[in-house]
């Protein structure tokens, strides 16, 4: 564990899933303390799927919170999920909130949260908003756009995964050409990794976060607990103060170099590779539209699902071979297959 203060170059927020008492809020504060800048998390509201779970401690955990603030010298923050959430914490004086990722999905409740907040300038320091649960990009710029206009400058997104029927071994995809685009549409905007939430396992945790940094993510919010096995929520994410002081100290940020004539060079090999690929992409749509105006000459539907379902297969079968991962052939011919359909409805 680290024995002085130091910022660190990543923006970080850490603590439990959820407050659960004043001791365990304390404890953890004080186990994170010696990382200046860090924002302290604890969820008081907690938006969980099934009820009869621990749905949090509510309005009495805001003393507490205060409390690791007053002691750590840490901000701390909570998730507000209803304006009535954010009221009672901006009365006790608490400035730091996350916006969930199912709130997130509902722009009457962000634009309610989004009029609160115009109401009190200056009185939230910062807010980050997670991704909505879906994958839509769309919702998750929404909110943030609401955010500014309400005139909050101090924003920063989340990503957590998104909820799809292809998270694999992750409890939320993590569907990177998502906040990859946000990053693209926003390029001032921070983006912050939420690895736990993504991971839902421990042993997951360090590879994603890594994964993150190295994309080029501004920050990481991890789930700290000081003894994640008797956790209420999210017991199975959670990592001790010590494996995330470790984690954190292992992980390399890289540096944002101009490009010199090594890399230049490499990339005009794919720059080659790309006009390549996009003239055989081409092609392939010329011979899509031939099949149409002969599937519209013999009256066969455009959807020919056995042979479909035959190159599909083909295509996965070849990627595994070849070391190509599956889920990215999958994609490809996906999309390929979707262009020619189109193709042969609208323009055959
Ligand atoms: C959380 O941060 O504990 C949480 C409930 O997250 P999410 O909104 O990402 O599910
Ligand atoms: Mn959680």
């Amino acid at each position: 564990m680290q024995t002085q203060t130091h910022t660190h170059h990543l923006q970080l927020v850490a603590g439990p899933c959820s407050a659960e008492s004043e001791a365990q809020i304390t404890a953890c504060a004080q186990a994170l303390r010696d990382i200046g800048g860090l924002v302290f998390r604890a969820g008081l509201w907690k938006p969980r799927t099934t009820p009869g779970t621990f749905q949090g401690v509510g309005e009495k955990g805001i003393p507490w919170l205060l409390r690791a603030e007053r002691e750590t010298g840490l901000m701390a923050a909570t998730e507000v999920a209803t304006p009535e959430h954010l009221r009672l914490c901006l009365d006790a004086g608490l400035r730091c909130f996350w916006i969930g990722a199912r709130t997130t999905a509902n722009p009457i409740m962000v634009q309610e949260l989004a009029d609160l907040t115009a109401s009190r300038p200056s009185a939230v320091s910062r807010l980050y908003v997670k991704n909505p649960v879906n994958p839509d990009i769309e919702l998750w710029i929404g909110a943030i756009e609401r955010f500014r206009k309400a005139g909050l400058t101090d924003i920063a997104a989340v990503h957590r995964g998104f909820s799809t029927t292809q998270a694999g071994e992750y409890r939320n995809a993590p569907l990177w050409s998502i906040p990859i685009e946000l990053r693209r549409r926003m390029p001032d905007l921070p983006i912050l990794c939420d690895a736990s939430h993504i991971a839902g396992k421990r042993a997951l945790i360090p590879g994603l976060a890594r994964q993150a940094v190295q994309l080029g993510f501004d920050g990481l919010m991890l789930e700290v607990h000081p003894d994640p096995e008797t956790a209420l929520s999210d017991a199975q994410q959670q990592l001790t103060p010590n494996e995330y002081h470790r984690l954190i100290a292992s992980i390399d940020i890289p540096t944002q170099a101009l490009p010199d004539r090594e890399l230049t060079e490499l990339r005009q090999q794919i720059d080659e590779i790309d006009a390549a690929l996009w003239q055989l992409v081409l092609e392939r749509q010329q011979a899509a539209s031939r099949i149409g105006i002969y599937k519209r000459r013999k009256g066969l539907p455009v959807l020919q699902t056995e042979r479909y379902a035959k190159q599909l297969e083909a295509r996965l079968r070849w990627a595994r071979e070849h070391g190509l991962p599956p889920e990215t052939a999958r994609q490809i011919m996906q999309a390929l297959h979707e262009a020619a359909v189109l193709k042969q409805l609208t323009e055959s």
